[in-house]
């Protein structure tokens, strides 16, 4: 007779098993056993029902200590695929990787500023429905869907409790999704998404606490401490883009007044871009309305010196918000992503800048300030990790 506990312990032990093989790639069965502590016969019982299940593949011999030559162990990538979606305010991204979040396909789409939330989730299904289509055939099949959402959400249950740029309140996503589909779905905000991203296929996958900056329309921040996402009591841990670094000043949609995200967002990027070209009589930027986020990118790394000075003034006062986020947490590591980050250099530069010059905690460690990784897929393989991460901590499905 196996107990509830004896289970449980025998999934945690798995559990660890499989993530020791991820990590290490081509790894014996003995190094396991030294690595874990767990003994070689356990060891061994685990990973032939990891085998057997076609979660880990065996691969040829390796070089022998002395003896008979080790099987060596791999993760199989191939057991199943994964969908990640990006659901922004003006573009859906997603995407179809493997177990090692490799993008296999991919499609892109963009939003109408005025489209119904139906709208929105019928070209979601459609998205979903093609994704499938693109899928190879493999033992497990679509192992899940992730959604990284603008907005703050109740992940256990999947709801989108508010995006205010969709205008979108108390949608339960992942209900209709997995009504539709059939496969487990989870629902989270894009920041949270991106910051497990970045931990495990990301510029953070080698520390253990890290804060991710996501910097586009507005600012999320997902918080990562001893290796977990910071989720707060209530599930709404990360709105830092609404702390308030400004008392008098700028109306925020969320009705406070002064939040960090009117002075370090795209809008913000604009709102300098439209200034500084006005003041300098800029023929260039005569119809900025037509601009994407994109096309300003393009202009900074053609050096145009009206976008490099406004993506300058808009980085210094994202290194201010950073300047809390670094005094809060003294974190390992942070990550600056999403469309703010396509600046690079110039925004690394003048957030570092800042960080050194405001944050006294920076003269008694060196804090670590990177740009996203994964870049414009952060979110997206953020989608795709929230699935990933189910799986490795339990095993079983
Ligand atoms: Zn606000």
């Amino acid at each position: 007779m196996v107990t509830g506990d004896q289970l449980l312990v025998k999934q945690l032990n798995k559990s660890i098993v499989l993530n020791v093989i991820r990590k290490k790639h081509n790894i014996s069965r003995a190094e396991i056993s030294n690595i874990t502590g767990l003994n070689k016969s356990t060891v061994s019982s685990l990973v032939d029902e990891l085998i057997t299940e076609g979660f880990v593949v065996e691969k040829g011999p390796g070089i022998s200590k002395g003896g008979r030559k080790p099987i060596l162990l791999n993760i199989n990538n191939n057991v199943g695929h994964i969908i990640g979606i990006d659901l922004g305010v003006n573009y859906i991204l997603i995407i179809l990787t493997d177990l090692s979040a490799n993008i296999i396909w991919q499609r892109r789409i963009k939003l109408k500023a005025n489209e119904t939330e139906k709208e929105i989730i019928d070209k979601l299904i459609t998205l979903i429905q093609e994704a499938i289509s693109a899928s190879t055939k493999t033992l497990k099949g679509i192992l899940g869907i992730g959604i990284g959402v603008p907005g703050i959400v109740d992940f256990k249950n999947g709801i989108v409790l508010m995006a205010p740029n969709l205008r979108w309140e108390n949608i339960k996503l992942k209900a209709i999704i997995e009504e539709r589909f059939g496969i487990t779905t989870y629902i989270d905000n894009e920041a949270n998404a991106g910051a497990i991203g970045e931990k495990w296929f990301g510029a953070g996958s080698k520390v253990t606490n890290l804060v991710y900056v996501s910097a586009g329309i507005g600012i999320g921040t997902g918080i990562i401490i001893n290796d977990e996402l910071y989720r707060g009591s209530n599930g709404f841990a990360g709105e830092m883009g609404h702390m308030t670094v400004n008392f008098n000043d700028h109306d925020c949609r969320c009705g406070n007044i002064g939040c960090w995200e009117n002075y370090a967002s795209e809008k913000a990027l604009f709102s300098y871009l439209k200034d500084i070209a006005s003041e300098n009589k800029a023929v260039q930027y005569k119809d900025i309305e037509d601009l994407s986020v994109f096309d300003v990118m393009e202009n900074v790394r053609k050096n145009d010196q009206i976008a490099v000075r406004a993506l300058r003034e808009v980085s210094k006062n994202l290194g201010i918000g950073v300047v809390n986020v670094v005094n809060t947490f003294n974190p390992d590591l942070v990550i600056i992503g999403n469309t703010l980050s396509l600046g690079g250099d110039i925004v690394l530069e003048e957030v570092k800048n800042i960080v050194n010059e405001r944050s006294f905690i920076s003269s008694y460690y060196d804090i670590k300030i990177r740009l996203s990784k994964l870049g414009m897929y952060s979110c997206a393989i953020g989608a795709v990790s929230l699935v990933i991460s189910k799986l490795f901590a339990s095993p079983q499905i």
